[in-house]
């Protein structure tokens, strides 16, 4: 929004309570997201709490007086002619509690992998359920691509049909004006928190052969699990024509089958110098996964 926003002439500043903006990323990458939103004028204040939006004083009609909170600096007002509110996403589920059906993480309602909810011949999909993801078990991870999967289980099974769901990685890009941010599977704290013993390593790598003109690096951050060498995730942040979407969607389609990081060396990728290396970039990052693992 802060791009589209930018793209329609507004001066726009962002207020984000967190020490870095795309807190679905580890720092160290929104910081470079960050980094794209100002250079493109967005003021970004980050370590700044929003504690209450009211009317501007008199002399100000229509306008908006943002009260926030800077983690060091104290208070701050900013005066704004529009405000947009994005903190987050919750469940609308009242209608199925009232009706009776089990909620669990964040209030989502709870079905299992047919999408059969607690109540008999109600299936429920998308935002509103829990999401059964692979590596993490049942969390609340509200995603397009995961209900529009969902959705077919559920459609399939209420007619008689034998369909589950297979799991989320929790699969996701985003665009920041010329850049993209894009992650799978898990972070290092919720590979912890998921039993593993992670290792996460960052790492660079250009996108295509340095020798023809256009390469861009592409920041990457590695998480795999120290004893089995399991992918368990990858971050990625690099230039929206460095096709980093193509490269998370491999990493998801390794995490979904269980390969190890060196099995990603192994991988047989496409390669012309304009759009890649004989080693891939997410290849390069592997192998400097191996490397910090092996000492
Ligand atoms: C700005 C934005 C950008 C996004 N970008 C992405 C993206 O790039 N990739 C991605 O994977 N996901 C993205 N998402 C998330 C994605 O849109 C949702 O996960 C997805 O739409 C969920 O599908 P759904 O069918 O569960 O809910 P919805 O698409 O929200 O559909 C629910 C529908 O039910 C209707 N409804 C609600 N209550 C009632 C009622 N009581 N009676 C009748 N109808 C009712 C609503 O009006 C709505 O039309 C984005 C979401 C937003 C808001």
């Amino acid at each position: 929004m802060a791009e589209g926003l930018s793209a329609r002439g507004l001066a726009v500043t962002q207020f984000e309570q967190l020490p870095e903006v795309l807190p679905t990323v580890d720092p160290s990458l929104g910081a470079l997201v960050r980094a794209e939103l100002t250079s493109h004028g967005v003021d970004v204040k980050t370590n700044t709490t929003v504690t209450r939006i009211g009317e501007a004083p008199v002399g100000s009609p229509g306008r908006f007086e943002i009260h926030a909170e800077h983690a060091s600096d104290g208070p701050l007002i900013t005066v704004a002619d529009l405000v947009l509110v994005v903190v987050g996403v919750r469940p609308d589920t009242s209608l199925a509690a009232d009706a009776g059906a089990e909620l669990g993480v964040g209030r989502a309602i709870v079905v299992d992998r047919t999408m059969r909810t607690t109540l008999d011949g109600v299936f429920a999909a998308g935002d509103c359920v829990v999401t059964h993801h692979r590596l993490m078990g049942l969390t609340y991870l509200p995603l397009g691509t995961t209900a529009h999967k969902q959705g077919r289980v559920a459609g399939e099974n209420a007619l008689g049909g034998k369909r589950e769901f297979a799991g989320s990685l929790g699969t996701q890009v985003v665009k920041i004006f010329d850049m993209v941010a894009s992650r799978t599977g898990v972070r290092d704290h919720e590979a912890v928190a998921a039993g593993f013993d992670p290792v996460t390593v960052e790492f660079e790598a250009d996108d295509h052969k340095a020798y023809y003109p256009g390469s861009h690096k592409i920041r990457m951050r590695y998480t795999g699990d120290r004893q089995t060498g399991r992918l368990l995730g990858l971050q990625l942040f690099g230039h929206r024509h460095a096709e980093v979407a193509k490269r998370i969607d491999i990493a998801a389609a390794a995490i979904f089958n269980g390969m190890t990081i060196e099995a990603m060396s192994e991988l047989d990728l496409s390669y012309t110098p304009p759009l890649g290396s004989p080693w891939d970039a997410i290849q390069v990052g592997a192998q400097a996964w191996e490397r910090t693992v092996s000492g």
